[in-house]
């Protein structure tokens, strides 16, 4: 009657949606600061006063000038403006013509996926990965291949990507900073993944696309440097969103880029454009756009993630958990106690911590934290933390 594979996915639960409706309900039932809540990625800082400000001037305005449709791609004008902003930053020479506006980074990977899949071929993610890339993946009709990162450090395992990539691998899909993990990819990295991309690509005479999802570009400490992806390997598309740098994850605004660099580039951006008008996403929030050309140099504000990062990791150094680094996004991955995530994170759950099991990212045996939340939140869920390690 319908299709049963939508079916199964609208009725499938995501483990981290449902732990945070979980908080809901059990904050209004013990009292909100009886629930330590780490289990979503919604920007705690708010958006910037530039926003608000950009929202009551363009409210001012000829309802036709801010509320029409634009072109598919978005208002040429603001394409420009965000053009501008990459060339600024990157030292770049993009046009607004490299520029596709979206509904968020969700819609620029699966519109980026669409326009590059053309049957049952493999994409690679790095587990642990952003479980929604297995949608999109699947639901383009590819196979979602995972190449466990480097055990060490969370960086990109180029021998077990090398022994991945066949004559049907497509995609490559890389997050950095990344969720769950909050690791950096170094220049190093970067680096080496294209040389071996490029090795592949001659040996097999194919093309193999980098996917570089960065919504948490900005979201980076201590000064880490956070390598400019089209810079170091041609072949990559560019999925950003203002969700995390901006604080506008409601307002589904982001973009994608076709880099002039990339080997025939203007017949990729036209198969991004038919693969936005395939999946319906064409025309991003009008509004938005526009805000977006008034405030994308507003540097995204990260102090308050960086104080959380040290009152995170200096409680669970002292608690002795063990953890990786973060180095931006907001996530922590730490490693559970016990082999089987989810038991753990049902475990913490006794202690109304809420921390999400490493499953749902692919992988075994960790738990991830979100620290955008209040820092009291943080400093007192201490106890809670210490009660867990004294359960094993
Ligand atoms: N990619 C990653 C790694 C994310 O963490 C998220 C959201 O949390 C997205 C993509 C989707 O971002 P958006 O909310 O802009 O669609």
């Amino acid at each position: 009657m319908f299709n049963e594979t939508m079916l199964q996915m609208g009725q499938e639960p995501s483990v981290i949606r449902e732990l945070f409706a979980y908080g809901v309900a059990r904050k209004a039932e013990i009292g909100a600061d009886k629930v330590f809540d780490f289990s979503i990625g919604n920007p705690s800082v708010p958006a910037p006063a530039s926003v608000g400000q950009a929202l009551i001037d363009l409210a001012q305005q000829p309802a036709a000038q801010v509320h029409a449709y634009t072109q598919s791609a978005g208002d040429p004008a603001v394409r420009e403006v965000v053009a501008e902003n990459l060339n600024k930053r990157f030292g770049t020479n993009y046009r607004g013509a490299n520029i596709y506006m979206t509904c968020g980074a969700a819609a620029s990977l699966s519109i980026s996926l669409k326009a590059v899949l053309e049957g049952a071929e493999e994409v690679i993610v790095v587990a642990p990965f952003f479980p929604e890339y297995r949608t999109w993946i699947e639901t383009h009709g590819a196979k979602l291949v995972a190449v466990p990162a480097r055990e060490s450090d969370f960086q990109i395992d180029l021998d077990a990507m090398e022994a991945a990539i066949t004559p049907r691998t497509k995609a490559i899909i890389i997050n950095s900073p990344n969720n769950p993990v909050g690791v950096v990819y170094t220049r190093e990295t970067l680096e080496g993944l294209a040389a071996l991309l490029n090795a592949k690509q001659a040996e097999y005479g194919t093309s193999i696309f980098l996917i570089s999802d960065e919504p948490y570009r900005e979201l980076a400490y201590g000064g880490v440097e956070v390598p400019w992806v089209p810079a170091i390997y041609a072949n990559t598309i560019v999925c950003y969103s203002w969700s995390k740098s901006l604080s506008l994850p409601g307002e589904r605004v982001g973009y994608i880029l076709v880099p002039n660099t990339l080997d025939r580039w203007e017949d990729v951006f036209f198969a991004v454009s038919g693969a936005g008008r395939a999946l319906g996403f064409v025309c991003a929030p009008a509004v938005f756009q526009q805000v977006i050309a008034r405030c994308v140099d507003e540097p995204a504000d990260i102090a308050a993630y960086e104080r959380n990062r040290e009152l995170l990791t200096s409680m669970l150094d002292e608690l002795g958990y063990e953890y990786i680094q973060p180095q931006g996004a907001f996530y922590l991955w730490m490693r559970a106690l016990e082999s089987d995530a989810k038991a753990f994170s049902e475990q913490a759950k006794k202690h109304e911590l809420l921390i999400v099991a490493s499953d749902s990212f692919g992988v075994e045996g960790w738990a991830r934290l979100g620290y955008c939340i209040a820092p009291e939140t943080i400093t007192n869920s201490r106890e809670a933390f210490a009660a867990l390690k004294a359960d094993y």
